[in-house]
């Protein structure tokens, strides 16, 4: 057995009924095979491996809060610290029913890899809870947020391990959050990103994700010789993510023509409305039935179904795994030439490899989302110094982020023979900072 499924086979063992930490250290570890062989005798001695699917600690709390009812609900807090060999831990907080152990683990060792691609001093992290804050009112959230950091206070700082938001984690939760460490700890500290733009928030960090997406899709078409203009573009999801990648979609010409949520997706011929959008998902919390509703050209669908459109670009901006084989073979099949991934790890690694193997251009999560962590590595600098940046400085930081993690991802994939294989690059790339940080550090 190789270095590589032997420490496989070492996760699988000691971390039963984790699918989705197995599946992304396989996806990762097999991609890292040429680095790795390249410097087997050495990373064996020093355990490289064995270290780095390890996470330095994992907490895990009980979250008790009280509901409108006056009963006491009970919810399970987690955060992975997972590696801070380049910098603090860095990485969201995802609330929602299907959150469990193994995919905070899943989220946090990506979170290495991607956060060390966008070139600043973040390590990787991911916490969050099984909590779910559909239909809880504003004081039900407020008294769970509150609860939550009442535990994890004492685990956070930054210099330490700063939070962030993610998926159910918006700026209504971060600020609860926020208002709760600063009561408890008396510091104004920068220990959470995502934050209002009153108390510290950033400019363009609530766009920073989609649009980055949008920046990194652009450079690799434009490497691959295509434009990115009046191409025909599908979305699923339509919370942070998908929304400010379909408005900076339309800014640079292409026409973005669906998305969705967990009940249904709209197809939009004439192109999403995203002020519509907004309106429904930012201010008034609906459902994507009320979008139908209220414009002529679109049609809704229960169900899952964005990956069934003709298109040029498919952007998956949901959740993981919400695109498989027989997704990858529909739109293959309708001439798609190009996929990015806003969410996490959300093409299946069966669809992964088919789409690859049929040409189409594919940049994975941790180099096509990370601007959102690295806009939120952006607001941590800028409340160290104690000052804002303009929206255009930060969009244009962003920006220069993104193309330069197109092209570090490009350069590693050729530098190994597998030229046009950015998952290959994108792990490569981020593996070898990190791995030369922990060297250098010592055990
Ligand atoms: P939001 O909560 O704002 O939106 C998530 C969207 O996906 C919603 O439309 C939601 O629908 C839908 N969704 C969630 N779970 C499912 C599911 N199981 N099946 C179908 N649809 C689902 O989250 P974000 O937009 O912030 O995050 C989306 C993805 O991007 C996640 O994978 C996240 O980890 C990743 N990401 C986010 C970053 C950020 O800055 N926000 C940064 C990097 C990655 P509904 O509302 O009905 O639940």
């Amino acid at each position: 057995m190789g270095y590589v499924e032997e420490v496989y086979a070492k996760v699988v063992e000691k971390n039963p009924s984790q699918p989705e930490f197995h599946q992304a250290v396989k996806e990762v570890l097999e991609t890292l095979k040429p680095a790795i062989e390249a410097n087997e005798e050495l990373y064996r001695k020093e355990a490289i491996l064995e270290r780095l699917v390890e996470p330095d600690r994992q907490i895990m709390f009980r979250v008790p809060w009280v509901d409108d009812k006056g009963q006491i609900q009970v919810n399970r807090g987690f955060r992975v610290q997972f590696n801070n060999s380049i910098g603090p831990y860095k990485g969201g907080l995802r609330l929602h029913p299907s959150v469990n152990i193994g995919i905070i683990k899943f989220l946090g060792f990506e979170q290495i890899f991607k956060n060390s691609l966008t070139g600043l001093p973040i390590g990787g992290g991911k916490g969050g809870s099984d909590f779910d804050p559909k239909g809880k009112s504003d004081r039900e959230v407020m008294a769970f947020c509150k609860s939550f950091i009442t535990e994890l206070y004492k685990y956070i700082g930054a210099d330490e391990d700063v939070p962030a938001g993610d998926i159910g984690t918006g700026a209504r939760e971060i600020g609860y959050m926020f208002g709760q460490y600063k009561r408890i700890t008396g510091l104004y500290e920068g220990v959470l990103t995502g934050k209002g733009l009153s108390y510290g928030g950033s400019l363009a960090r609530t766009e920073a994700t989609g649009y980055g997406l949008l920046y990194l899709t652009e450079e690799m078409l434009k490497c691959n010789g295509k434009d990115i203009a009046g191409k025909t573009v599908v979305v699923s999801g339509a919370g942070n993510v998908a929304i400010y990648a379909i408005q900076k979609a339309q800014q640079l010409g292409a026409k973005p023509v669906t998305c969705s949520d967990s009940t249904g997706w709209i197809y939009d011929p004439e192109g999403i409305d995203v002020e519509l959008l907004k309106e429904i998902k930012e201010v008034k919390r609906a459902r994507l039935t009320e979008y139908a509703a209220a414009r002529k050209s679109a049609e809704y669908h229960e169900g899952k179904g964005v990956w069934t459109i003709k298109c040029d670009i498919a952007l998956p901006c949901a959740t993981q795994n919400e695109l498989d084989i027989e997704d990858a073979k529909t739109l293959v099949a309708n001439g798609c030439f190009a996929v990015a991934e806003g969410a996490n790890m959300p093409t299946t690694l069966e669809a992964t490899k088919y789409l690859q193997e049929n040409g189409v251009l594919f940049a994975p999560g941790k180099a096509a989302n990370a601007g959102g962590v690295a806009t939120s590595a952006l607001e941590m600098s800028q409340n160290s110094e104690r000052l804002s940046w303009t929206f255009e400085e930060v969009d244009n930081k962003l920006k220069g982020i993104m193309v330069n993690i197109f092209h570090n991802i490009d350069d590693a994939s050729r530098k190994y023979g597998k030229e046009g294989d950015y998952v290959t690059g994108a792990n490569i790339a981020g593996f070898e900072k990190v791995v030369d940080a922990m060297l250098a550090q010592g055990v």
